[in-house]
């Protein structure tokens, strides 16, 4: 392993630019480039700052098979928020024993799902967020693993759209939760407690983090005989250049403080942390214009390929590396899509960019791919690991028509 990998953060001046460049060439752009190795790097520094504490791979940030495969060569397990990921974590190789289902809201389908695979797999765990979600369970003659999702009412994170662990949406309210605890007793096999306060939490945020985690801890003392305490995921990672990354020493000490005499396991679900910097989109410039305001670049990414700035405002660090070296210049860069939200910078200094360069958008392997759409017509990009294998295809105009030709 590279220094570069053990490090905490991967920045976009880390990564080898020739490689980059050849990788455009040959699978064109936009594209995804994941490398896989950091994935599994990041994965290891997570484990072994939490080395008594059971890591699941929260799926939802990056779902890609091959982001699943890697991981679960490494020993994870795997957390799913739908019914969907656990059948792709299965198809991936996950010993369905090893896999834990978050339902939210759950549609129908999911559940009966989740059910009938926890009739042959008796190691599943369920997570109910709702009394009404586990009494549909129990309609399904499902009497397994469960564990209450507890609405700390303090929720952390970057931005209020993830901020999950006080909205109404997410748990059952901190007060009920002991009474619900022993009515699932009779009727299912309660093996833990489980709170997501949010995403995207650094040293900022853990103050408040850290409180809801010791109120989860607090309530498990209360309710007793548990297996785990699940304190999910929302680790976050330095968008920007000059933001430090987080240090999981000072992390771990803070949550085994705030866990302090828990008699259960410890549970963490990282997302976010495992992939956000192990994948970049390559992008190549279209079009420049010198409008009064700011230098337009038009580029051939768009809010298809990366949503995040225009839904979440996040901020991705974006590097000209076909010419790093030239002189900074402020401009503005925006996709080919007809809204003012197709924008992934604003009169941001890069080194200045001319037509046909290859510009890279970093961290974009949480929550990047997995919310990409096929928003004007356009195909999904392709996604290629660092070493040039292809894991997924780029899109044609076929594969975006086809649902409509199928119905014919
Ligand atoms: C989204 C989610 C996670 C992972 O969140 P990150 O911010 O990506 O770490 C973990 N657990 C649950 C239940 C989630 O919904």
């Amino acid at each position: 392993m590279t220094a570069g990998e053990l490090a905490s953060v991967k920045r976009l001046s880390d990564w080898n630019h020739d490689r980059l460049l050849s990788l455009a060439e040959s699978h064109r752009t936009p594209l995804y480039v994941l490398d896989l190795d950091r994935i599994e790097a990041n994965y290891k520094r997570f484990t072994t700052a939490f080395p008594d504490a059971d890591v699941m791979y929260a799926a939802k940030a990056h779902t890609g098979q091959a982001v699943l495969s890697q991981l679960l060569d490494a020993g994870a397990t795997i957390e799913c928020a739908a019914a969907g990921e656990l059948k792709r974590a299965i198809r991936a190789g996950a010993d369905p024993n090893n896999l834990q289902y978050t339902a939210v809201n759950p549609p129908a389908e999911d559940l009966d799902y989740a059910a009938s695979l926890g009739a042959d797999y008796p190691g599943l765990t369920i997570t109910g967020g709702a009394r009404d979600t586990f009494d549909r369970l129990a309609e399904r003659g499902y009497d397994g693993r469960v564990a209450i999702r507890v609405n700390p009412g303090i929720g952390t994170g970057h931005h209020e759209k993830v901020a999950t662990g006080k909205d109404a949406k997410f748990g059952i309210p901190y007060g009920e939760v002991q009474e619900v605890a022993a009515d699932l007793r009779d009727q299912f096999d309660l093996v833990g407690l489980h709170a997501h306060m949010g995403s995207g939490v650094l040293h900022d945020d853990l103050d408040a983090h850290c409180e809801a985690i010791a109120k989860v801890a607090d309530l498990a003392a209360t309710v007793g005989d548990l297996e785990f305490v699940d304190i999910g995921g929302g680790f976050g990672v330095p968008y920007r250049e000059d933001e430090s990354p987080l240090d999981l020493a000072v992390v771990s000490d803070r949550v085994r403080e705030a866990v302090d005499g828990l008699d259960a396991t410890l549970k963490l679900e990282p997302g976010r942390y495992i992939v956000a910097d192990a994948e970049l989109i390559l992008t190549r410039v279209n079009t420049i214009k010198e409008a009064p305001s700011t230098t337009v670049v038009g580029v051939d990414a768009s809010i298809a390929t990366l949503v995040r700035p225009a839904m979440f405002g996040s901020y991705h660090p974006i590097r000209n590396i076909t010419a790093p070296n030239r002189e900074n210049s402020p401009v503005s860069i925006g996709g080919p899509c007809c809204t003012s939200a197709d924008v992934f910078a604003t009169n941001r200094p890069i080194a200045k960019p001319t037509r046909d360069d290859i510009l890279a958008i970093g961290n974009a392997g949480a929550y990047g791919y997995e919310l990409a759409s096929q928003f004007h017509s356009q195909p999904r990009p392709a996604e290629v690991t660092l070493s040039g294998d292809v894991v997924r295809r780029r899109e044609t105009l076929d594969d975006v028509l086809r649902v409509e030709e199928e119905a014919q």
